[in-house]
């Protein structure tokens, strides 16, 4: 897949839970977009991820993600994730990407927090083939790619939001606005759903 100069298309990969999609996500993968000359922003909610607590799900949160995206021409979202059953591992959503974009080159974009972990992750060896990867700063947590291939790993400082979904959760169950921290359409869904009333959901 080429432009019409013959370029390789550049593809981020914005992977998350979601749970509910927030500003920070929005503006890490803006700036990625920005600094790394994407083409596109592809938002990928997980299914049912791995390591965390039973989340949302899968349809609110990537409706979530569609509603946060829709208006941006260069984001688009997609259901590898939420259409594949079992526990979401990175790799996989790398491998069905590769499949939708096959001469693109992907830029697999990733939190501070995130980034942290990632030698952990399954099938890190063939990771570093699939995609670049793009690490962003994220208030609370240090940046630190040392240690991880320096040709495949960057870095970049992006506008500090400190926002998480766990918060943006606590606040909805506690009767906090969560106003101005997600879209606004984000805010709409969440009330008109009922979501995180309690914060056991
Ligand atoms: P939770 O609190 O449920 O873990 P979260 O806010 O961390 O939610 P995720 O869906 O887990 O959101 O994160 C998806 C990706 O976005 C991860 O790579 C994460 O590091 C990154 N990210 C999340 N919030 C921010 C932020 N405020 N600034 C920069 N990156 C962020
Ligand atoms: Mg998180």
């Amino acid at each position: 897949m080429t432009d019409a100069a013959g370029r390789r298309r550049r593809i981020g990969v914005m992977g998350g839970t979601f749970d509910p999609i927030h500003h920070g996500h929005l503006v890490a993968a803006s700036e990625v977009r920005q600094s790394f000359q994407l083409d596109e922003v592809v938002f990928v909610p997980t299914g049912q991820p791995y390591m965390k607590r039973v989340v949302t799900s899968a349809e609110h949160r990537y409706l979530m993600t569609v509603i946060a995206t829709a208006s941006n021409p260069d984001f688009t979202v997609s259901r590898v994730d939420v259409d594949r059953d079992g526990p979401t591992y990175t790799i996989d959503t790398l491998r069905d990407l590769k499949r939708s974009y096959p001469d693109a080159e992907l830029f697999f974009i990733s939190g501070a927090d995130a980034i942290a972990q990632i030698l952990d992750w399954k099938d890190i060896g063939e990771l570093w083939e699939l995609a670049q990867f793009v690490a962003v700063s994220r208030p609370g947590h240090s940046l630190s790619i040392s240690g991880l291939p320096p040709q495949r790993v960057s870095s970049l400082e992006v506008p500090a939001l400190a926002i998480s979904s766990t918060d943006c959760r606590e606040r909805v169950g506690r009767g906090f606005p969560v106003w101005y921290l997600v879209p606004d359409g984000v805010v709409q869904y969440i009330s008109k759903h009922h979501l995180y009333r309690s914060t056991t959901t």
